[in-house]
C-alpha cells in the first residue's frame, strides 16, 4: 500500500498542480503545509495576511474531495521526517520553491533516504527550466530581451492540469488549528486588503478572466498608468501558486496579448536569476556595488516609509503600500528611484520595507526591482537614470486622479500643482485648505540638489 506526503508551499491550489496530481495516484494521501517562522526571509506581515485566508480557502477545497489540510509549525525538514515515520509514508511530493533557504535540500534527501522513502520533486512554480535557458557559452543570462528571445526558442511550457480526477483515502494524523500560526495582526492595518484583491484559487481564475475579458488588449498602452485598472493584480495568486503561470501563459494567444506576456517572462527572468545568483537578496550582482557608499539615516526611511516625503506621486504610492498591500509598478520604480537616489539610502532597506508590507512579497521579483533601480542588478538601469518625481508624476499621473485617492490632504488642489504643491501661490494652497508644513509636508529634499549630489557619487564609482 503506497502512503503519499503532500506538501503544499507556493502551490495553493488544485488546478494545474502537477506534484498533487502524481501524489492522488498513492493509496492514500496526507496534504500538508508547514509554516516555519524565523530566518532572515520569514514571511512579511502582509504576506502572512494572505497566507492565513489562502490556507483556509484551500482547506476547505480539499475538505470537499475528503482530504483534510494538516497544518505544522517548525524546521521545514524535521516536521516532514516527523510526518514521514509517524504516518507510515512511502512517497514524498514537493513543488520546490526557487527561493533558498526554505531547508537544506540534503537533510531532506538524506533522511527520506534512510527511510526508504521516495521523494518526488517538482519545479512548477516557473515556466522553464533554468538549467535550459542559458546562454551559448552555458551562463545564465544577465540582460533580459536575449533571454526573453531565448524562451521563445525553447520549448513550449507545459499545458496545465485539471483538478485532480480522483483523490485517494485521507491519511488522518496530528494537525495545529490555523490559528496557531499566528498570521493575523492585533493591530486590524490591512483590512483594505480584501476590498482589492479575492483571495485564494477561486479568486486568481476570476481575477485572470476579468482581466483577460477586459484589459489585456489595452494593456500596452494603460499599463503606466496607476490611475487606471490597467495591469492584472495577479502577482499574490502568482506567488503563492493560487494560479501557476501555465495556466496564465496558455490562455494568451493573441499578439495583443504579447506585451503581457513579455512580464510574465520578466517575472520569469527575476526566478531564474535568484536560482543562479542565491545571494542576490542581499548582495549586488555586481559586485563593485557591494561597498557603495549608500548613506543610512533612520528619520529619512521612516518619512519615505509612512509616505510623508513632501512628493506627492511618491507619497501616494507609500500609501497605496500601506493600506492595499499592493503598489503599482510605474510607481515602485518612482518611490524605489527616490529613496536610493535621491536619499542614498541603501536598496536593501527599501526592499524590507516592500518584504513587510506588499502582499506580494516574492524574493525574486523584489530583488530584481530593487537592484534595477539601484543601478546594481541584471540589466539595470543606468546609474545616471535618475527619475524625476515631479516628470513622472506629470507624464503618469496628469490630472492627479492616483494621488488624490491616496493623499486626500490635497483633493482640492487643482491639477496644475497637484504635482508639487509647494510651487502654488499662498492663495492657492489656502483655496484647497493646505498648509504646507502642517496639512502636508514640504518637499524633504530638493530633487535637483539630491541629484546632482547622487550622479556625483555614482560617477566616481564607476570611473
Ligand atoms: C522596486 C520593485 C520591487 C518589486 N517587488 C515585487 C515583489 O516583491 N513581487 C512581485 O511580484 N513583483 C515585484 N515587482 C514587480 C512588479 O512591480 C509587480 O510584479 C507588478 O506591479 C504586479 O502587479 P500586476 O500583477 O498587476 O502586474 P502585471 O503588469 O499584470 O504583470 C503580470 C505579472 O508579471 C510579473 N511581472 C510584472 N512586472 C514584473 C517585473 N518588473 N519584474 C518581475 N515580474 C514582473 C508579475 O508576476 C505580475 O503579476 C517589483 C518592482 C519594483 C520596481
Amino acid at each position: 500500500m503506497s502512503r503519499a506526503l503532500h506538501i503544499f508551499y507556493q502551490n495553493l491550489r488544485l488546478r494545474d498542480n502537477p506534484s498533487l496530481v502524481e501524489a492522488c495516484h498513492n493509496d492514500s494521501l496526507l496534504a500538508l503545509y508547514i509554516h516555519q517562522e524565523g530566518g532572515r526571509w520569514a514571511m512579511g506581515s502582509a504576506s502572512k495576511v494572505w497566507l492565513h485566508k489562502s490556507l483556509a480557502l484551500l482547506a476547505s477545497s480539499l475538505k470537499d474531495h475528503g482530504i483534510h489540510l494538516h497544518l505544522a509549525k517548525g524546521d521545514f525538514v524535521k516536521k516532514v521526517l516527523e510526518y514521514v515515520h509517524d504516518n507510515q509514508i512511502t512517497d514524498v511530493y514537493f513543488d520546490v520553491p526557487i527561493e533558498p533557504g526554505l531547508f537544506n535540500f540534503a537533510e531532506m534527501k538524506n533522511g527520506l533516504e534512510k527511510k526508504n522513502v521516495n521523494l518526488h520533486l517538482y519545479f512548477h512554480s516557473i515556466l522553464y527550466s533554468p538549467s535550459e535557458i542559458k546562454t551559448q557559452g552555458g551562463e545564465p543570462y544577465q540582460v533580459f530581451t536575449p533571454f526573453y528571445n531565448a524562451t521563445k526558442k525553447s520549448k513550449m511550457p507545459d499545458k496545465p492540469l485539471q483538478v485532480p480526477s480522483k483523490f485517494p483515502h485521507n491519511i488522518k494524523a496530528e494537525t495545529l488549528d490555523l490559528e496557531a500560526f499566528h498570521l493575523i495582526p492585533k493591530i486590524k492595518w490591512h483590512t483594505d486588503f480584501e476590498n482589492v484583491f479575492e483571495i485564494g484559487e477561486a479568486g486568481a481564475l476570476k481575477t485572470l478572466e476579468a482581466f483577460l475579458k477586459k484589459r489585456v488588449h489595452d494593456y500596452k498602452k494603460d499599463r503606466d498608468f496607476p490611475n487606471l485598472d490597467g495591469t492584472s493584480m495577479l502577482s499574490p495568486h502568482l506567488h503563492f501558486g493560487e494560479i501557476s503561470p501555465h495556466q496564465i501563459f496558455h490562455r494568451l494567444d493573441g499578439h495583443s496579448e504579447e506585451p503581457y506576456k513579455r512580464q510574465l517572462i520578466w517575472r520569469e527572468f527575476a526566478h531564474h536569476l535568484l536560482y543562479h545568483f542565491p545571494k542576490t537578496p542581499l548582495k549586488p550582482l555586481k559586485e563593485k556595488y557591494e561597498h557603495f557608499p549608500w548613506h543610512k539615516n533612520a528619520a529619512l526611511l521612516k518619512k519615505w516609509q509612512e509616505g510623508m516625503t513632501g512628493f506627492p506621486i511618491i507619497d501616494a504610492g507609500m500609501r497605496q503600500l500601506w493600506q492595499t498591500g499592493w503598489m503599482h509598478n510605474r510607481v515602485r520604480m518612482i518611490v524605489g528611484s527616490f529613496l536610493v537616489k535621491d536619499l542614498m539610502i541603501p536598496w536593501q532597506e527599501g526592499a524590507d520595507w516592500f518584504w513587510d508590507c506588499l502582499v506580494d512579497a516574492d524574493l525574486a521579483n523584489n530583488t530584481l526591482g530593487w537592484q534595477w533601480v539601484a543601478g546594481c542588478g541584471a540589466d539595470a538601469a543606468p546609474y545616471f537614470r535618475v527619475f524625476n518625481p515631479y516628470i513622472q508624476s506629470v507624464k503618469f499621473d496628469e490630472e492627479g486622479d492616483y494621488i488624490k485617492h491616496f493623499v486626500p490632504e490635497l483633493a482640492r488642489l487643482d491639477k496644475k500643482y497637484i504635482h508639487a504643491p509647494h510651487e502654488a501661490p499662498k492663495e492657492v494652497l489656502e483655496k484647497a485648505g493646505i498648509e504646507l508644513g502642517k496639512t502636508y509636508p514640504r518637499p524633504m529634499v530638493n530633487h535637483q540638489e539630491a541629484k546632482d549630489e547622487a550622479l556625483k557619487i555614482y560617477y566616481k564609482w564607476n570611473a
